[in-house]
């Protein structure tokens, strides 16, 4: 998109819209003296100065002024008599309106009957009172120049005072937008805040993805609409009868910037990246936009631009991290997402895993658009199934669905769903396939990920035999729970026996092979030399309210490395994983503070790596923390980017300093375009919000050549080094200065 100051243009047939348009002048005048307050009305009232007529409004003492100014917020100008009935009333009036009425714009003409009243040079400054006259010297032409001149400043100042006060709305504005994820929600408040700024707007209207820019530009739906065009949303553009309207999107589409016309102005974005993507947001006004609200408007353009950019790659990373990218169908990702949602496993009571049958010969025999086809028939099929609460794409031959309480799904459902054909590319087909199920009971106590392991293995047991197409699994708990137990106790003691200690894995700058820093991971050594790894005991830890004790254990050992390391003379940084339990306990930042403290680490030597999942459970209050961590220095890493079970557009509000990109797209890099995808998406993502970037989980050279090329330069993985003990760390780190 074009981002040069010419982004503008202007309609020629447009009248240029005069600055603060307005038809006559209103001036007050406050005199106690009626025949000279006779003679001032009539001269005014035959005057026309800058083109305008003007008003006058009367008023005879200090307390009727006062009430008049406040009702009439048009009053440009007020003559006001000194001597009234006092002999400083005018004076006071003054004071009351620069002061109580907070009212710095009117302009104040004093008028006295003698010399002797003059007010002094000092309180004409105190009250910037702009003029001061004898009432027998002021002549019509001196009152002329007198007004023309105080208009003129009037003019000034409130032009300063809409813009700055439409400046602050811009801020206010963008501020309210940057809250906004969804592009519906998004939208809605663009429409919202330009009416705010501009204060005139009629209602308006906006479109997103106008698609057939060329042949048909005007087809596209309208997203949202407000005031008089409420009723419009859902229609094409084309529907609106209206010609100006309809010929300025019709030029904003074709020359691709902005219009602005008197009544109807038009607003044109257009993105290219992630993918082509074009809007308009049409404004009506009933009154013609001032040359100071083209300038806001510009302004806010200018904001709503970077919006849409980041609305845009947001969504579209959201897409592609929960979603089979050739049937859009969700992915296993998501399915996670929502299995760690508790209030699943009340509300649907059964899951069913089924697998198709020689998919791979399909796409042999058939070729790749017809297994696609087939999957998004399946998925058609299985979705119309009545009871079904959600459906996903686990694998490349399995989908996973989950029913509501009162829909079992049966071997005779099953059987039902295979004998009935189905149409692919025109021609019928007879699905053949397996499946499994199970019910959901929260008392199962698994992971989302230990339950579709378990569920697989099972499916792929029944796949080879050539029995029943439909089993039904009992997943039993009790052996779960008594094995858990056993291993808390251990963990338990483990945790006092000092069996548990960090390991150190470094991080290198890829371009030279160089050590950047260290990201330190638990390891639990038992007694009988076993190696327990973190992923088992890890979750123990954080249901049994260990993990803060594990934490600290480990962050003690990070700064006797740090301290160690110093000594030899390198001096990089040291991660830490924290869980999000812990940063939402009341002191956390405290705690961890008072501990480096003590130990004589600084916080800039120390990186705190929270996973995206647990940052997103509760992330504006997780953000709260992590914010005084960035404050004090430390580095705060977003850990296992990408994988996001909850909503990654909550990233630009989270306070964090680095993306740490999971290992599960570094994995596929080179061989699943959808991972090439992430990474790049989550690369731009990470320079537009000037956040560092690295890749966890680099294991071979390709990794590191397609993570270069993509512009991500710093990794950890086994390619450069294992988790290592830290004496090793330290040798490793002399050798990679
Ligand atoms: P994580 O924070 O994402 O840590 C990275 C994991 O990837 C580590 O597994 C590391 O050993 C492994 N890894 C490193 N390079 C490669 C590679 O090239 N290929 C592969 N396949 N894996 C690689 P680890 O040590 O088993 O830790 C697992 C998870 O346990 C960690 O994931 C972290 O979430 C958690 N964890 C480990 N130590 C701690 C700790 O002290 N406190 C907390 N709260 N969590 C910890
Ligand atoms: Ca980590
Ligand atoms: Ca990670």
């Amino acid at each position: 998109m074009n981002r040069d100051k010419d982004l503008f243009e202007f309609d020629e047939e447009a009248d240029t819209p005069d600055t603060l348009d307005k038809s006559r002048w209103t001036v007050l005048s406050v005199e106690d003296n009626p025949l000279f307050q006779q003679t001032l009305v009539h001269t005014l009232k035959n005057m026309l100065i800058q083109g305008h007529n003007i008003e006058v409004l009367t008023a005879t003492n200090s307390e009727e002024a006062r009430y008049i100014i406040e009702q009439r917020l048009d009053i440009n100008i007020v003559f006001l008599d000194v001597v009234m009935e006092t002999d400083d009333a005018g004076l006071q009036l003054v004071n009351v309106i620069r002061h109580t009425l907070n009212n710095p714009i009117i302009r104040i003409i004093l008028l006295t009957g003698q010399p002797g009243q003059a007010p002094s040079r000092q309180v004409m400054e105190r009250y910037d009172i702009d003029d001061y006259w004898i009432k027998t010297e002021l002549r019509e032409d001196n009152l002329f120049n007198t007004l023309n001149g105080n208009l003129k400043t009037w003019r000034r100042m409130e032009e300063l005072r809409t813009a700055r006060e439409g400046m602050e709305n811009v801020v206010a504005a963008s501020q309210a937008i940057s809250r906004r994820h969804d592009a519906l929600q998004f939208s809605q408040t663009v429409l919202d805040e330009i009416d705010r700024i501009i204060g005139i707007s009629d209602g308006g209207i906006m479109s997103l993805e106008l698609d057939d820019l060329v042949s048909n530009p005007t087809r596209s739906e309208i997203i949202v609409a407000t005031g008089q065009f409420k009723y419009l949303i859902g229609q094409p553009i084309d529907v609106l009868n209206n010609d100006l309207m309809l010929r300025q999107i019709q030029r904003a589409i074709k020359y691709r910037k902005h219009q602005f016309h008197g009544y109807c102005s038009v607003l044109f974005f257009a993105h290219e990246q992630p993918e082509s993507i074009n809007y308009v947001i049409v404004v009506r006004s009933i009154v013609p936009l001032t040359e100071a609200d083209i300038h806001l408007l510009k302004v806010f353009g200018e904001n709503i631009f970077n919006g849409f950019a980041n609305l845009a790659l947001t969504e579209n990373l959201n897409e592609l991290a929960y979603k089979h990218r050739q049937t859009k169908i969700h992915n296993r990702n998501w399915l996670y997402k929502e299995l760690s949602d508790s209030t699943y496993w009340d509300r649907a009571s059964q899951i069913v895993l089924i697998t198709l049958s020689n998919l791979s010969d399909i796409t042999v025999t058939f070729g790749e658009e017809f297994t696609i086809e087939l999957l998004k028939v399946v998925d058609k099929e299985l979705t119309a199934l009545p009871g079904v609460q959600a459906l996903a794409l686990i694998s490349r031959d399995a989908f996973a669905i989950l029913l509501d309480d009162d829909n079992e799904f049966t071997a005779e459902t099953f059987n039902v769903f295979l004998k009935n054909k189905v149409d692919i590319n025109g021609r019928d087909y007879n699905i053949i396939a397996k499946a499994v199920s199970s019910r959901l009971v929260s008392s199962l106590n698994r992971s989302p990920e230990q339950l579709l392991s378990q569920l697989e293995s099972h499916l792929s047991r029944f796949k080879l035999s050539h029995s029943t197409s439909f089993h039904s699994v009992e997943l039993d708990k009790g052996d779960l729970i008594s094995e858990q137990l056993q291993l808390l106790n251990a963990f338990n003691r483990g945790l006092n026996n000092k069996e548990i200690k960090a390991f150190l894995q470094p991080k290198v700058d890829m371009q030279s092979g160089k050590l950047i820093g260290f990201e330190a991971l638990a390891r639990w050594f038992t007694p009988m030399g076993e190696m327990i790894p973190p992923d088992v005991f890890i979750p123990i830890a954080e249901t049994s309210g260990l993990i803060e004790e594990l934490d600290k254990t480990i962050l003690l050992d990070c700064c006797h490395a740090l301290k160690k390391l110093q000594s030899v003379g390198v001096t990089v940084p040291i991660s830490f994983n924290v869980s999000s339990h812990e940063l939402l306990l009341g002191g956390f930042a405290n705690s961890i503070l008072s501990l480096i403290q003590a130990e004589g680490v600084a916080p800039h030597q120390l990186d705190i790596e929270i996973t995206e999942t647990s940052a997103m459970v509760d992330y504006e209050q997780v953000s709260v923390v992590l914010k005084q961590f960035i404050d004090i220095g430390m580095d705060v890493s977003i850990d296992d980017f990408g994988t996001g079970f909850s909503s990654l557009s909550h990233i630009t509000e989270l306070a964090a300093t680095t993306l740490k990109i999971d290992k599960s797209f570094i994995e596929y890099l080179g061989e699943k375009d959808a991972s090439v995808h992430v990474v790049e998406m989550i690369i731009r993502i990470a320079s537009r919000f000037g956040l560092k970037v690295i890749a966890e989980g680099v294991e071979t050279e390709l990794h590191r050549d397609k993570l270069l090329e993509l512009g991500c330069f710093n990794a950890q993985g086994y390619f450069y080094a294992r988790p290592m003990p830290i004496e090793e760390a330290i040798q490793w780190a002399l050798r990679h200065q």
